[in-house]
């Protein structure tokens, strides 16, 4: 039994009534397993010794690992999510900056509390909160790959707010008097030699901070963060197009991404349905969900409706399908620049089209998806 006794005088001397029963012991350590017969006292009162605890909102754990912490916060977020979404479809919630703002204010409250102190090591965890989000909202395939989620949206990762919060906690400990315990654990954090096994925490950040700016001193940066916040960024959003260019499925799209800008069909004031649809054109692979039906036009099937030894897919319906041929005359009949474009110089020309012509094309689609699904049913009927 140890007794502990300091915290038994410092309470004394202090006035302080501790609430015994509400106190818990948590011994940190890597393993996570508590000795047997570990026990602690205080006022000649047992103190239970756990394996987690709850502290300001983040859950602890002995093993001293964070990965469950993480995933905790993670499900927070979606489960933030879920319980906001009724008033983005109903509340007439329409404009992509608000949604946008709204998925913000929501994520930095839930997802991302104290995420500088825990998430250095989990941000791939974390991401997917932002990743559900932006494919709950327009609509698209589980597998879309987040770096085009975010080149289409104009976010970067969620690791920048990370980063920002956590370089903003060292500079208000920088500047506290050395007997602040934060500053000596900071200090002593920093005098440890490297094992990639401890997680020291101001490692994990200095290897970050490496990653994304190369080699400037972790003590520059957090002194010039002003300067090397808008590079941090610029690295994220580097690394994103990377993989757009990297990318075999993706990368017709690649010269289509300006830093940090939403699509321009995003920033029109379309309804959601029609960015929904725009998005699912671009980004889909070919496939498209509308009115609880989900349709796919794959590149390795012949178009089952016209007749045409053609591939049925988004360049056949939108332009070439002789059976949408009257509906196109009348639909998109103000698009002519259309009648060149192959699906690469689609979506580069939606950069630059009119809300009118962005309606256009979303009635167009739409129609055909009626039809198709009319269609359907109609063979149904009859087998
Ligand atoms: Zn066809």
């Amino acid at each position: 039994m140890a007794h502990l006794i300091k915290l038994e005088k410092y309470f004394k001397a202090n006035d302080l009534n501790v609430h015994l029963d509400k106190t818990k012991v948590i011994v940190f350590s890597k393993s996570g397993r508590i000795p047997k017969g570990l026990n602690f006292a205080c006022d000649n009162k047992n103190i239970e010794v756990i394996k987690q605890y709850t502290y300001l909102g983040v859950p602890f754990y002995s093993s001293t690992s964070f990965a469950l912490t993480a995933k905790n916060f993670k499900e927070k977020g979606i489960r933030a999510l879920t319980a906001i979404w009724k008033i983005f479809l109903k509340g007439k919630v329409e404009e992509w900056t608000s949604h946008q703002a709204l998925f913000n204010s929501i994520v930095t409250a839930t997802a991302l509390y104290a995420s500088h102190i825990w998430g250095l090591k989990h941000m791939a965890l974390i991401e997917q909160v932002q990743s559900r989000f932006i494919k709950r909202l327009l609509q698209l395939r589980t597998n879309t790959a987040s770096y085009l989620l975010r080149l289409e949206t104009g976010n970067v990762t969620l690791e920048f707010q990370i980063i920002k919060k956590a370089i903003k906690f060292i500079q208000k400990i920088e500047n506290e008097s050395n007997d602040r315990y934060a500053k000596i654990c900071w200090l002593e954090l920093l005098k440890q030699k490297r094992n990639p096994k401890t997680g020291n925490w101001a490692f994990l950040l200095a290897d970050l901070l490496q990653k994304r700016l190369g080699n400037i001193e972790m003590n520059t940066v957090i002194q010039q963060w002003k300067t090397y916040e808008p590079v941090y960024k610029q690295a994220l959003y580097l690394e994103d197009i990377a993989s757009i260019n990297a990318s075999l499925k993706n990368n017709f799209l690649r010269n289509n991404y300006e830093p940090f800008t939403a699509q321009k069909y995003l920033r029109s004031n379309l309804t959601l349905p029609t960015i929904r649809i725009l998005a699912q054109l671009r980004i889909n692979n070919g496939y498209f969900y509308y009115q609880e039906n989900s349709f796919d036009f794959h590149e390795d099937i012949n178009c089952t409706i016209c007749n045409s030894t053609e591939t049925q897919d988004r360049i056949h319906i939108l332009k070439k399908c002789s059976v949408h041929r009257n509906a196109r005359l009348e639909l998109i009949k103000e698009i002519p620049e259309l009648e060149d474009w192959n699906l690469e110089q689609l979506c580069h020309g939606m950069n630059l089209m009119s809300r009118e012509k962005f309606i256009a094309i979303y009635h167009f689609i739409t129609y055909i998806l009626r039809y198709r699904h009319f269609l359907a049913n109609l063979e149904n009927n009859i087998n």
